[in-house]
C-alpha cells in the first residue's frame, strides 16, 4: 500500500509534532482532537516550530505555507473515513485509547493501519477492541518529534509482517531511524528511562539532593544531554506517572512503584512545561 492519507488523533505536543513531520514529507494529514481549543493550540505549536526554521533559513515561507496547507484539523473522527494510516497520540490512558481504537476500527477503511504512539501500554491491549489486530502496531515517536531521530516500532503477537514492514518503511520515509521492540509494558525506551526518572524523583523526595544537583550529576557526570527532572518536565509529569503505573501493574513488581512526590505534583496540576510548572518553573 502506498501511504498518502495520514491522520493523527490527539493534537498535543506529540500529535502536533507527528502531524508536522508527516506534512513536511508531503503527506496529507488530518489532525483530530476532542475540542477546538486543543486543535488551535496544536496548529500554533506547529506554526511556531516552522517559523523558527524560516528564521534560521532552513525553510522558505512558501514551504511553511505548503506544510500548514497539508494539515487539516477537525474534531470529528469521521473525517478519517478514507485514511491509509493513523497514529493515535491521545493522552496516556488505556481506557481512552481502547475506545479510540474501537471507533477507528468502525470508521477507517479496512486497509488502514492503526498505530499508537503510547509510551507504555501494551499494543495487544490497545488492539483488543478492534477486528483488525493484525493491522495494529506501536509507532512510538520521541519528544520533540521534529528533532528526535528514533521511532520505536512495537509489534504485538498479532501484528502482521505486512503491517510491520509498512510501518518500518514509513518511519524511514519520515526521516527517522526505527528500532524494533516486542510488546511488553514500557517496551525498551520507557522500561529503561522511566525507572531512572522515578529514582531521580525519589532522590528529591528523600532529600538526597536538590533538583539542580540531581540534574547536574546526570548531565555532567553521566553525559546525559538533560537531567532526569528537566526531562520529566519536558515529557509531562502526568505521562511519567501513567507510564510508571503501567509498568507497576504490568509486571506486578514493586521496583516500579511510582514515587509519592510524582503523584503529589500531578495531583497539584504541576505537569511540567505544558502547565508552566513541574520540578522547575516555566514562566
Ligand atoms: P498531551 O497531553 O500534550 O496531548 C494529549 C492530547 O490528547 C490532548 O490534546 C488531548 O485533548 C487529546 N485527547 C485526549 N483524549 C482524546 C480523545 N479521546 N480523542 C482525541 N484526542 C484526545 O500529551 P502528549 O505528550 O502529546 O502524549 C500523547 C501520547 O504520546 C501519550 O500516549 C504519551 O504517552 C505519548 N508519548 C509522549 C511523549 C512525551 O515526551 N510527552 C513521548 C512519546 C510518546
Amino acid at each position: 500500500m502506498n501511504i498518502r492519507r495520514f491522520a493523527v488523533v490527539g493534537a498535543g505536543q506529540m500529535g502536533s509534532g507527528i502531524a508536522q513531520v508527516a506534512a513536511a514529507q508531503g503527506l496529507d494529514v488530518i489532525m483530530t482532537d476532542i475540542g477546538e481549543s486543543f486543535l488551535i493550540k496544536g496548529v500554533k505549536t506547529i506554526t511556531t516550530q516552522l517559523d523558527r526554521s524560516v528564521a534560521k533559513g532552513t525553510l522558505s515561507d512558501a514551504e511553511k505555507q505548503a506544510i500548514l496547507g497539508r494539515i487539516r484539523p477537525g474534531t470529528d473522527l469521521k473525517l478519517l473515513a478514507d485514511v491509509d494510516f493513523v497514529v493515535e497520540a491521545a493522552s496516556e490512558n488505556e481506557a481512552i485509547k481502547i475506545k479510540i481504537f474501537e471507533d477507528l476500527d468502525s470508521i477507517c477503511p479496512s486497509r488502514a493501519i492503526l498505530a499508537t504512539n503510547t509510551s507504555s501500554i501494551p499494543i495487544g491491549r490497545v488492539a483488543s477492541g478492534t477486528r483488525r489486530p493484525d493491522k495494529v502496531i506501536g509507532m512510538h515517536f520521541m519528544n520533540p518529534v521534529p528533532v528526535m531521530k528514533l521511532v520505536e516500532v512495537i509489534r504485538s503477537l498479532a501484528t502482521s509482517d505486512e503491517t510491520f514492514e509498512l510501518t518500518w518503511n514509513l518511519a524511514l520515509t519520515l526521516g527517522k531511524t526505527p528500532a524494533l521492540a516486542n510488546d511488553f509494558p514500557g517496551f525498551i525506551s520507557n522500561r529503561v528511562l522511566m525507572p531512572m526518572i522515578n529514582e531521580a524523583v525519589y532522590c528529591l523526595y528523600h532529600g538526597v539532593g536538590r533538583r539542580e544537583d540531581i540534574d547536574t550529576v546526570m548531565t555532567l557526570g553521566m553525559n546525559h544531554p538533560m537531567g532526569p527532572l528537566a526531562l520529566a518536565d519536558l515529557i509531562g509529569l502526568d505521562t511519567c506517572l501513567a507510564i510508571m503505573e503501567t509498568l507497576y501493574a504490568g509486571f506486578s513488581d514493586s521496583k516500579y512503584r511510582p514515587c509519592p512526590l510524582l503523584k503529589k505534583y500531578v495531583e497539584a496540576g504541576w505537569l511540567g512545561r505544558k502547565t508552566g510548572k513541574g520540578f522547575y518553573e516555566y514562566p
